[in-house]
């Protein structure tokens, strides 16, 4: 948070105009540029914006939306929180994404089912830690099936394959400026659509139902109030300016650990082109033996003053879906070792290469004593 955020959010207190007018309109504005999606519509939190995207699409009890089983929660709770199922498909070892084989397999089996077939209304792959799914072949298979493909960007705002920004490849994409993100509002998210319906639908939606096309108040369905305050769009919009910027710096930070990790018993992200990751985190591999001893790692770590973390959540094995499920260990073997050897290293603008090849050296040294 720089000092021209600080300005934009005390300026926005003065005008005495707090909650989702021209500030939200400025910062969608920038986010459908950006990203090239013809609307943008501000919520909450990104969520928020899953939420919304699925209750657009009429997604309700019964349904069944596949996503992938390593993510943040908030993937599968959102299927949950529409009254649908989600159906956990496992990840690709090297991206942490959808494994699009495993989506492949799924589909089939659940096409081949009348009964299942009908209820499949939509796919949910996630840009694990910035770095873009494999969007093409994801939707080459849902396509002929008529599902639509949500994008959970939450962390990739500014990656993109082939000029192609995330989140507008699927129906909708949502996007999160939570703090740990790389631009941030605060709390904060977007969904961003071609799709005009749509996105008046999350207009109505996110504003206890009110259509944002008449002239007069008409509410036409059942809304939330997932509003962004205006507060959080003047904070987007001078965040935004610095995008781009930030995006480099961490891809540089990105750049580094993989040189200074190239050799090493411990496997880094090598994304197929430097477009296609922003580095929301920079998660390692640690070898395969150490990885039941990751706690005493990060301890090790943190006493020499490096925070790091675990990556993140092996959905289908939280209690609440594992109980659901009944999922066992094996049944997402991908996402099992993934999610047993990830490790966080610390990533920002202003890290400097001394930093970073002490960072590694330090953590070489922890994962050899724990060998
Ligand atoms: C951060 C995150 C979310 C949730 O975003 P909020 O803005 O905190 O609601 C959803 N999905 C993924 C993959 C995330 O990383």
């Amino acid at each position: 948070i720089e000092e021209d955020d600080i300005q934009a959010v005390v300026d926005t207190l003065k005008s005495g105009f707090l909650v989702q007018g021209k500030r939200v309109q400025q910062f969608e504005a920038q986010v459908a540029e950006l990203t090239g999606a013809s609307h943008a519509v501000a919520v909450s939190n990104c969520t928020a914006a899953l939420h919304l995207a699925l209750v657009a699409l009429g997604i309700s009890y019964g349904d069944l939306v596949i996503v992938p089983a390593y993510s943040w929660l908030s993937t599968a709770n959102v299927v949950e929180l529409c009254g649908a199922t989600p159906i956990f498909v496992d990840v690709e070892p090297d991206t942490f994404n959808m494994s699009v084989d495993a989506l492949k397999g799924k589909l089939k089996a659940l096409m081949e089912d009348a009964d299942s077939a009908s209820r499949v209304k939509a796919v949910i792959p996630v840009h694990v830690f910035g770095q873009m799914a494999k969007m093409d072949a994801i939707l080459a298979l849902c396509t002929p099936y008529n599902i639509p493909v949500i994008e959970d960007a939450a962390c990739a705002l500014g990656s993109a394959v082939a000029q192609k920004q995330a989140g507008t490849w699927g129906t909708l994409g949502c996007f999160s400026f939570h703090p740990r993100k790389a631009i941030t509002t605060g709390e904060g998210g977007i969904v961003v659509t071609d799709d005009q319906a749509l996105a008046n639908q999350l207009r109505a939606l996110r504003n206890h139902g009110l259509d944002a096309e008449s002239a007069s108040p008409d509410f036409v369905l059942a809304g939330y109030n997932y509003r962004m305050t205006d507060l959080q769009g003047a904070l987007g919009t001078t965040q935004m300016q610095k995008l781009e910027r930030i995006l480099a710096s961490r891809r540089t930070c990105a750049a580094r650990y993989a040189e200074l990790l190239t050799g090493s018993d411990i496997a880094f992200p090598q994304p197929t082109n430097r477009e296609a990751h922003v580095f929301q985190s920079y998660v390692v591999l640690l070898p395969l033996a150490v990885a039941p001893r990751r706690a005493d790692v990060i301890t090790a770590l943190r006493d020499k003053g490096i925070q790091t973390t675990i990556g993140t959540y092996h959905m289908p094995m939280t209690r609440h879906f594992r109980e659901q499920g009944n999922y066992q260990t094996g049944d997402f073997p991908i996402a099992d070792q993934i999610a047993a050897q990830a490790l966080t290293l610390p990533v920002y603008e202003g890290l400097s290469l001394e930093e970073q090849a002490f960072v590694v050296s330090t953590l070489l040294d922890v994962v050899h004593q724990f060998s």
